[in-house]
């Protein structure tokens, strides 16, 4: 067991470069990040910083050139459990029941088979998808079809969940409210968030704390703890301290060229 304060996630001059030679790419260089356990993390950049290439790594699915990526003090060497992903497309399986969808990364893992059961059914009832556990994906909203993703994510009990652009598919109103479940799943799920989003407002609105990427190659320029009172409510939105956070981040995006 790793000591009680081990943060969730570790990057350690973390490099990721693409190809070789004349054609090399630059993903990431000397990235170093830690994040505690149970935080909600957001990370803000602009397009191509590399932070899909950080999720590969998190999730086993890239090694790093150089450097080190540890969850749960231990470092990653492939997919594993302890690391749920949530993308923008929930990529439900159509033929498959919602309770089929979510129960698949428990099948993968070998899972007993009544266990799995137990677990997705929990899971459902935590994103409020208990009516539709035996309907198909087709019969789902759009809102509705991002909580099964989340759910997918969530159901082998992983340490970390981390989410690419969850939201960024839904109308404005479906998003807010999608924002405030994400919290409610977070606070009762206790799993520690990793949040990459390119809505400003978003980040805010849901982090502790925002990571500021640099244009390609990425590094984390600035970290900013977000002081806001917790439980967070879309009417905070429009008040002078969440102003003066989602200006200071606009403020950065400005300066480069893309706002
Ligand atoms: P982001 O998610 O921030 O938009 P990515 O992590 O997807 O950025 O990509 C970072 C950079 O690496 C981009 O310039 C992209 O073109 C490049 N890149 C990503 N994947 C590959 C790949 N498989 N081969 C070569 N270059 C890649």
């Amino acid at each position: 067991m790793a000591p009680a304060n081990t943060p969730a996630i570790q990057l350690s001059k973390l490099s990721v470069i693409y190809g070789s030679g004349s054609s090399a790419v630059t993903a990431v260089e000397d990235l170093d990040l830690e994040i505690k356990d149970g935080e909600f993390f957001a990370i803000l950049g602009p397009s191509g910083c590399g932070k899909s290439t950080l999720l590969k790594v998190l999730s086993g699915l890239l090694n790093p050139t150089s450097g080190e990526a540890q969850v749960g003090g231990q470092k990653v060497r492939g997919p594993q459990a302890e690391v749920g992903l949530v993308f923008q497309a929930p990529t439900l399986l159509p033929w498959m029941t919602i309770r089929e969808n979510i129960s698949l990364p428990g099948k993968i893992l070998k899972v007993d088979p009544n266990e799995i059961r137990d677990r997705a059914d929990s899971i459902l009832e935590l994103v409020k998808l208990t009516q539709f556990a035996d309907s198909y994906p087709n019969q789902l909203s759009g809102g509705m079809a991002q909580r099964a993703g989340i759910a997918r994510g969530l159901v082998q009990d992983p340490r970390v969940m981390l989410m690419d652009e969850p939201f960024g598919a839904l109308d404005a109103m479906t998003r807010e409210r999608m924002n405030m479940d994400l919290l409610d799943i977070w606070t009762e799920s206790k799993k520690t968030i990793i949040f990459i989003t390119h809505s400003i407002g978003e980040a805010v609105l849901l982090a502790d704390r925002v990571a500021l990427m640099s244009p390609r190659p990425g590094r984390v320029t600035e970290v900013v703890d977000i002081d806001l009172p917790r439980p967070r409510a879309i009417e905070m939105m429009s008040t002078p301290e969440f102003g003066h956070y989602t200006r200071h981040f606009r403020d950065y995006f400005k300066n480069l060229g893309e706002l």
